[in-house]
């Protein structure tokens, strides 16, 4: 049975890093502070910072925090954060991943927290959109009417289920550890893509003593997805 992947975007398929997630960054504390405002006066900084801290623990994306304490619309948030005024200069990326898709053998779903409008502007940019058999955006991950982003296990056996594929047979390629764990412990195989991961980031400070180690739920670690085909006998 070929497999089916589960292809995260943002630091896996590009550098998000070099330009994207700054401007998010920046988007998102400008929403936040207005957020927390008083309707004229923007909050300041240190209140931006520890809001957006403590959301992202508790609930894994900043965004349901803000859902659920302060009555923020996803949709306008999504929108507004990542709102940029020229996103393909700011894209960097590998030569090769259409071709890299195309020898991958199986099915392969995009799979990203990032917003529908945003992704296929990148995968677009990349030109492989057409290598991907479904798109799974922010706001098609709801499971009984609640937003349920990566890294819920609620997300993932219902991609399964339309999917209409057991854990076994996926395969999630990621550049966040957290979402592997998940996908590990549902019983799928995992490969972790470290080149885009920067210490420092999020990602990389909830693991800080096992930085860019393998750990135990991770199949496989390759610099670039470029690395895939060579993997695949650990990966099936
Ligand atoms: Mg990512």
């Amino acid at each position: 049975m070929a497999p089916v992947w589960l292809f995260d975007l943002d630091n896996t398929l590009h550098n998000a890093s070099h330009a994207i997630f700054p401007a998010i960054m920046a988007n998102m504390n400008a929403y936040i502070a207005r957020v927390l405002g008083d309707g004229t006066t923007p909050a300041g900084i240190d209140a931006v910072n520890a809001a957006r801290t403590l959301y992202w623990k508790r609930y894994g994306a900043t965004l349901l925090g803000l859902v659920k304490h302060h009555g923020v619309d996803a949709g306008h948030f999504l929108a507004e954060t990542h709102e940029m005024d020229d996103l393909a200069s700011m894209i960097r990326h590998e030569k090769g991943l259409g071709e890299l898709l195309r020898r991958l053998p199986g099915r392969k779903v995009l799979l990203t927290n990032a917003p529908h409008r945003y992704s296929t502007m990148v995968l677009r940019h990349l030109g492989i959109q057409r290598h991907f058999a479904h798109h799974i955006a922010v706001e098609s991950m709801r499971v009984h009417g609640q937003l349920r982003p990566k890294p819920s296990k609620l997300l993932l056996r219902k991609v399964m289920r339309h999917q209409r594929v057991t854990a076994r047979r996926c395969i999630l390629v990621e550049d966040t550890l957290a979402n592997l764990r998940t996908a590990h412990a549902l019983g799928m195989r995992t490969a972790w893509v470290t080149q885009y991961v920067k210490v420092g980031d999020a990602v990389a400070t909830a693991h800080p003593a096992k930085r860019l180690t393998r750990p135990g739920w991770v199949d496989v670690k390759v610099q670039s997805v470029r690395h895939l085909p060579a993997r695949l006998a650990r990966l099936r």
